[in-house]
């Protein structure tokens, strides 16, 4: 096993147990950092409702529900609930599952510590760096200043691209384009965008709930969620949802992907009643019954609307274009902060190139892949540990029975 992750972590569980003698081969010393920085240290173990169709991918979507409905949100938790013993709590809000005590720690200790007992071999501080077909469907992992380990079958979780200092650096996909799998070209996910130069520096800091579009001459994303205004951009659940198309748009070199904001839950008519002329009432006073006081400002200087305006002051076509403001306004933003802070990587290995039962490559027997290498991501919620804890747990089992 290469990697000590949460697809890693899971695979290794669910390959002893099924009787296989497993190394779990990973860089850092004790594996499994991206799930300590998860969630803001609560770890978003899983989501409590799932929407299959917000699974992104350039592969096949059939392939990816099937991958997914393998292991059924509700067995997922009570694997959590009944195996690690950790209740999980929800946030009814969000739909988002995280483990009572709040400690994505308790997450990270209870997989490596499972995967133990069961039997695993945990070597840490082992950097792999490459993998050799041998005779007979067995592999030889090249190992950095230690002798290699020739085994039966290998499972390569070496996770994406994304935050290089938790350990993955894309060494998976490298093996598996050496290989000869089709490598669905990567970007930054679930990432932060930047406004340079900024329209809103004086909002840092500011937070609201938000509807955001991004639109690209090639696909559209809209999400409903968290937005906060950062000294470099844009940050928050809506921003992260929709950040692929942006990022997606600025790579390819195209007219880039055109961001609208919807700054409320509002919709035009309940403004339109909000800015009726009532008296004395100031327009600002009307804005900041729905918006941060900050934003509404800002919001009505772009409007063309001096703050201190009455309503009863406010002409229609005055109105009308707060409205449209107010609900289809237009984000500037100029790229993104990159893999160093995207939660995960879009693109990845050709689901086609997967068996969906038991995630063996279809061009080389005994060779496992899961977790965030392969083609797919989703949202934020849980999403993504799902696809982890999934593809981990098929491909431990696979690789476990891979010579039967
Ligand atoms: C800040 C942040 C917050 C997140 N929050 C959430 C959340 O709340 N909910 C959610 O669902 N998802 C979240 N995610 C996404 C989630 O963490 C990832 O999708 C998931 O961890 C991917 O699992 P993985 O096992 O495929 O890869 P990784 O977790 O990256 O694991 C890969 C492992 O392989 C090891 N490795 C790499 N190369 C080598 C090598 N050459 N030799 C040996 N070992 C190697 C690495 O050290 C690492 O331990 C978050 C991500 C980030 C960055």
């Amino acid at each position: 096993m290469i990697g000590a992750g949460a697809a890693g972590t899971m695979a290794a569980i669910f390959a002893a147990r099924a009787g296989a003698h497993v190394v779990l081969l990973e860089r850092t010393a004790e594996g499994g950092r991206k799930i300590l920085i998860s969630g803001g240290g609560r770890c978003n173990i899983l989501p409590s409702r799932l929407d299959e169709s917000r699974f992104v991918t350039d592969s096949s979507y059939n392939t990816l529900r099937k991958i997914v409905r393998a292991w059924p949100l509700a067995e997922q938790i009570r694997f959590f609930n009944d195996e690690l013993g950790l209740a999980l709590v929800e946030e009814t809000e969000s739909a988002k599952l995280f483990p009572a005590s709040n400690r994505a720690r308790d997450v990270r200790d209870g997989l490596i510590a499972l995967a133990t007992r069961e039997g695993t071999h945990f070597r840490g501080n082992t950097n792999v760096t490459g993998l050799m077909p041998l005779e007979q469907h067995r592999w030889r992992v090249l190992l950095d200043a230690e002798p290699p380990l020739d085994v039966d079958a290998v499972i390569v979780a070496a996770g994406g691209l994304s935050v290089p200092k938790t350990g993955s650096d894309g060494l998976g996909l490298q093996i598996a384009r050496k290989l000869g799998h089709t490598i669905h070209k990567t970007y930054p996910a679930l990432t932060p965008l930047t406004a340079d130069p900024s329209a809103f520096t004086e909002l840092a800091g500011v937070s609201l709930p938000v509807t955001l579009t991004a639109q690209s001459a090639e696909r559209a994303a809209t999400a409903t969620g968290g937005f906060l205004f950062t000294h470099r951009g844009y940050s928050g659940p809506a921003v992260l949802d929709v950040s692929h198309v942006a990022v997606r748009s600025k790579a390819r070199d195209a007219e880039p992907a055109r961001l609208t904001v919807r700054w409320s839950t509002r919709d035009a008519d309940e403004w339109l009643r909000a800015l009726r002329r009532s008296g004395n009432r100031s327009v600002i006073g009307a804005l900041r019954e729905a918006l941060p006081d900050r934003l509404a400002t800002v919001l009505l200087w772009s409007a063309g609307v001096d703050p201190t305006r009455t309503l009863a002051e406010l002409r229609r076509e005055e109105r009308a274009t707060l409205i449209d403001v107010l609900m289809n306004c237009p984000l500037p933003w100029s790229g993104d902060e990159g893999y160093a802070k995207a939660e995960v990587t879009g693109g990845g290995v050709n689901l086609a190139e997967i068996d969906p039962r038991t995630m063996q490559s279809r061009l080389h027997r005994n060779l496992f892949l899961c977790g965030e290498l392969l083609d797919a991501f989703g949202p934020i919620g849980g999403y993504n540990f799902l696809w982890a804890w999934a593809t981990g747990r098929a491909a431990g089992i696979g690789a476990a029975h891979a010579n039967e």
